[in-house]
């Protein structure tokens, strides 16, 4: 099972994660931070295959996955 986090003050609302996960697991919120911005939320998480393309395709660094076999942390 994985973990996924979103650094909140990092996220700037691009939803880049929502086109590259190829398991649907981010979806738009109405949640903002404190910068006003739109927040996604993971979701379904059992559903994560660890593929980490969240990870490396968020402009800005904010997600990071943790759990699975490949797991870097
Ligand atoms: S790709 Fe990164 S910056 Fe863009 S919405 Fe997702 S978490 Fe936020
Ligand atoms: S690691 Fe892959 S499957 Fe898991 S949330 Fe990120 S893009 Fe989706």
């Amino acid at each position: 099972m994985s973990k996924i986090s979103i650094d909140k003050d990092c996220c700037k609302g691009c939803f880049i994660c929502l086109t590259v996960c190829p398991k649907g697991i981010f979806k738009k919120t109405k949640k903002r931070n404190k910068y006003g911005t739109t927040m996604p939320e993971a979701v379904n998480t059992d559903e994560c295959v660890q593929c980490r393309m969240c990870e490396r395709m968020c402009p800005d660094g904010a997600i990071n996955v943790e759990g699975g076999d490949n797991n870097e942390n």
